[in-house]
């Protein structure tokens, strides 16, 4: 049997080295042995989100995250605008909706780019909207939206309208540089391009987002900011830390902060660019219009079942890739290029991939095209 090879775009496969920290014996969280390591971690954090602010770490998926950005800074009644592109895109929607917060949505069609135009002529055709919130990349299609422009666009409209980004498969892949976009609220999650398991969530909010978050009075308990703040302050979390999540989260940045957060970026880039040159190569068509870096999402020709491929792929090549989401369900790949990947793995898994779609008779000139990439990737 082949090694299991897990290329989704999150979970990611951890490094040898990060999975031994992650064994380590477990540590008592009130003690000042991981309050050194809890204050490392955020200052590292810091520096991933490009933030002069707290950015607090919570012990849940990338969706508590989330939770907390929308129990903590708007109340019910009052109005957002949600940029709806796809699964993750409905999840801001849905989780405001469920906080009797009204939503105007933005629907794009599913990896369509957006028109800033069009964008702005919604907002500003509402003069009550409190926030705008959206993803940077949205996984379920791969395409990544202008944060910069939006941002420009929103603080044009109010300066006191919090733009909220769900920066889950953004950060640590592409610039998102919160204090110099003027992002009010980002959120991260471990099991992406944090290259950890699945439970820690990372949230920042800028001055005036955390201005709301103290005099909001929309009630909350686990996700209660406030009571972060002040655990923060203490070189604590509130509740009882990930211990091994967060020292292995320390290990990880540290690493990340000695190769240099733009080559670490760059790296994922050139992954992107190998596989999207890949399946171009082989004539299948890169869904997304705006492929963002963290995955490269590909259609399926008509006739192919994407969900039989897929399970085809985990059975006989012990390889997992992820399917489509509702709409796209069947339709489309989604392969990761997050964690500990380096080109010889990339390459390895397309050469899987290349076997499969062979077998299946999708797309042609495979010898070519995996020849082309195995240059590219230069393995
Ligand atoms: C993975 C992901 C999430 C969070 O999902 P969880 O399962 O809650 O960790 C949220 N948004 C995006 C864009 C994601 O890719």
């Amino acid at each position: 049997m082949e090694k299991y090879r897990l290329m989704t775009p999150g979970p990611v496969p951890m490094s040898k080295e990060a999975r031994e920290i992650l064994a380590q014996e477990v540590i008592h969280h009130r003690t000042s042995a991981f309050t050194e390591k809890l204050t490392e971690c955020r200052q590292l954090l810091k520096k991933a989100f490009q933030t002069k602010q707290n950015v607090y770490c919570l012990s849940s998926t990338g969706s508590g995250a989330m939770e907390a950005a929308v129990v903590n800074c708007l109340s019910p009644k009052e109005k957002v605008l949600c940029i709806n592109s796809g699964k993750f895109g409905q999840r801001w929607s849905e989780m405001c909706q469920t906080y009797g917060i009204e939503v105007i949505n933005f629907e794009l069609e599913w990896g369509k780019s957006m028109d800033l135009k069009q964008f702005k002529n919604l907002l500003n055709s509402d003069l009550q909207i409190k926030a705008v919130l959206t993803q940077a990349c949205e996984t379920s299609t791969g395409i990544l939206h202008p944060i910069k422009e939006i941002s420009e666009i929103v603080k044009d409209y109010s300066k006191d309208c919090l733009l909220m980004v769900d920066g889950i498969t953004a950060l640590l892949t592409t610039p998102l540089p919160m204090d110099d976009w003027k992002i009010d609220v980002l959120v991260a999650g471990s099991q992406k391009a944090f290259m950890l398991p699945t439970g820690l969530s990372f949230i920042a909010l800028s001055e005036n987002a955390e201005m709301k978050m103290l005099a909001n009075p929309q009630p909350r308990y686990y996700f209660d900011l406030r009571k972060e703040k002040k655990a923060y302050e203490k070189g604590q979390t509130y509740f009882s830390s990930a211990v091994n999540l967060i020292n292995t989260l320390n290990f990880v940045l540290k690493n990340i902060e000695n190769i240099g957060f733009d080559i670490y970026q760059n790296k994922i880039s050139k992954l992107a660019q190998a596989s999207r040159n890949y399946f171009v190569n082989v004539g299948l068509k890169i869904f997304p219009e705006n492929p963002a870096p963290a995955l490269t999402v590909v259609s399926l020709p008509d006739n192919v079942d994407g969900k039989k491929l897929r399970n085809e792929i985990e059975q006989k090549f012990n390889m997992s890739v992820m399917g489509g989401q509702d709409q796209l369900e069947s339709k489309v790949l989604r392969l990761g290029h997050m964690g500990d990947i380096d080109n010889q793995k990339m390459w390895e898994a397309l050469v899987i991939l290349n076997r499969a779609f062979r077998e299946w008779n999708i797309g042609s000139n495979h010898d070519q095209a995996i020849a082309m990439a195995k240059n590219e990737l230069e393995v």
